[in-house]
């Protein structure tokens, strides 16, 4: 319904912080509903 991901705070991180990689999960990567952000989070964590 036109929702667009707000990722400053991401992009603020991944460019100053001294890390390997920094994962943008969720709304900020694509506005979309709970339960893809919560798969998200899952991914990622499974991956690590
Ligand atoms: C009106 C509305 C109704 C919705 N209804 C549904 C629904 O019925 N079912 C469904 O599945 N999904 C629904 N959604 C979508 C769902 O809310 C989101 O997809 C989900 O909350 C995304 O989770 P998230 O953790 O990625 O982001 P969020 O839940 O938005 O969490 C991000 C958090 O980061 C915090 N934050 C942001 N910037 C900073 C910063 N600089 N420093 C510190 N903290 C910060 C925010 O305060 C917030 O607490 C709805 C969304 C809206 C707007």
């Amino acid at each position: 319904m036109g929702y667009k991901a707000e990722h400053s705070l991401f992009d603020e991180l991944a460019n100053e912080l001294d890390v390997n990689e920094v994962f943008n999960i969720g709304d900020s990567q694509q506005a979309r509903t709970i339960m893809t952000a919560i798969w998200d989070g899952y991914e990622v964590a499974r991956s690590l």
